[in-house]
């Protein structure tokens, strides 16, 4: 694919362009916060944001969405994608979506995730400023972005596009594009690799050097319960978190009795019923009763069950679920290098 350069002036009209062409989506302010949503005009898009409340999945895994509707004729699907541009992800977000990817299409293909993600071109871009609570640059160092369609960088004087999809190339067709020359991609590299410099916070070991440790100290039911003992169970860390994706699924029905739809709506495992089970009989049994437990979890989904399978950590270093906290015990640098540095030792 190609490299190419846009100057700042003309940046504005190719947002535009792309705007009155199909669905654009990017990072906008709300209050002193940023969210990604819909862009109406290029003055909303604030490429200098730190990190979003929520991450981009939610466009492809919405908080509550339907899957299937019924009435008396039977089930329809409700199945609804549409060709949209998701602009400025941050790499750690790509890295996110590359994870809900492929555990939405390995074994059970989620045509209601798939769908809205095959209709998406991903255009990234770089982090112009680094959340407090950030390390995306010590965690799962090896691990490469993949999903994004076109990776954008802002330099002195305009923002090279370098394109790695066919949906990335058709972008150039929006805007007053001309080649990239060597000195503007040289400056893009060296702005890429400076914002690995400026994460406040760091995981100090690899991978696999956590991953055993900490599912060494799985059977420390003292040390997860020490961790978790100022936890509200509120499930906050899962919900702005970019991979997590479990969800539970009701049906309900509409007034007429005979209509209604089946949705499912993002869940979370540091919630008290999350693992409560029926057994029958109105008996039920929870099988992640205590708070360490369901926070033992939590670090072990992203530190170690899920590396095989995904070729690196469950998390990539966003800091949302450190902000998140109410009690401020979520943030995975903390606990691992808290596990990394005592566990065991004594
Ligand atoms: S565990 Fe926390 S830091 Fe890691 S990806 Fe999830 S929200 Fe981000
Ligand atoms: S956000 Fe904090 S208090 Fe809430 S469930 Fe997660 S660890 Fe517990």
């Amino acid at each position: 694919m190609t490299t190419s350069f846009i100057r700042s002036d003309d940046f504005a009209a190719f947002v535009t362009a792309m705007i009155e062409a199909v669905p654009v989506y990017g990072p906008v302010a709300k209050r002193s916060r940023f969210v990604f949503a819909r862009l109406e005009s290029p003055e909303e898009l604030r490429l200098d944001y730190d990190v979003t409340i929520l991450p981009p999945k939610k466009l492809f895994f919405p908080p509550a969405q339907d899957l299937v509707r019924f009435d008396d004729a039977g089930p329809t699907a409700a199945l609804e994608p549409t060709e949209k541009i998701l602009f400025g992800v941050h790499f750690y977000d790509v890295k996110a979506i590359d994870q809900t990817d492929l555990l939405f299409s390995e074994r059970n293909y989620d045509v209601n995730y798939m769908g809205h993600r095959e209709t998406t071109t991903i255009v990234a871009s770089n982090i112009q400023n680094v959340s407090s609570r950030a390390f995306f640059a010590s965690v799962g160092r090896d691990v490469r972005p993949r999903g994004h369609d076109a990776f954008l960088t802002a330099i002195d004087g305009g923002y090279v596009l370098e394109t790695r999809t066919e949906r990335g190339e058709a972008l150039l067709h929006y805007g007053a594009f001309a080649p990239a020359t060597e000195a503007q991609i040289e400056e893009a590299a060296r702005v890429n690799a400076a914002a690995l410099e400026r994460c406040p916070e760091k995981l100090e070991q690899g991978t696999e050097e956590i991953a055993a440790k900490v599912r060494a100290a799985f059977g420390d039911d003292a040390l997860w319960e020490r961790l978790a003992a100022d936890c509200f169970s509120c499930g906050s860390c899962n919900t702005v978190c970019p991979t997590c994706y479990c969800f539970d699924v009701q049906d309900t029905w509409n007034v007429d009795q005979s209509s209604g739809q089946r949705t499912r709506y993002w869940d979370a495992c540091l919630t008290e019923d999350f693992a409560k089970v029926s057994l029958g009989e109105g008996a039920t049994e929870n099988f992640r009763e205590s708070r360490g437990s369901r926070f033992r979890h939590r670090v072990m989904r992203k530190a170690v069950y899920l590396n095989p399978k995904l070729g690196g950590p469950a998390c990539v270093g966003c800091g949302r679920c450190s902000a998140a906290c109410t009690a401020d015990i979520a943030d995975p640098v903390r606990v691992i290098n808290q596990i990394m540095a005592s566990w065991g030792a004594e």
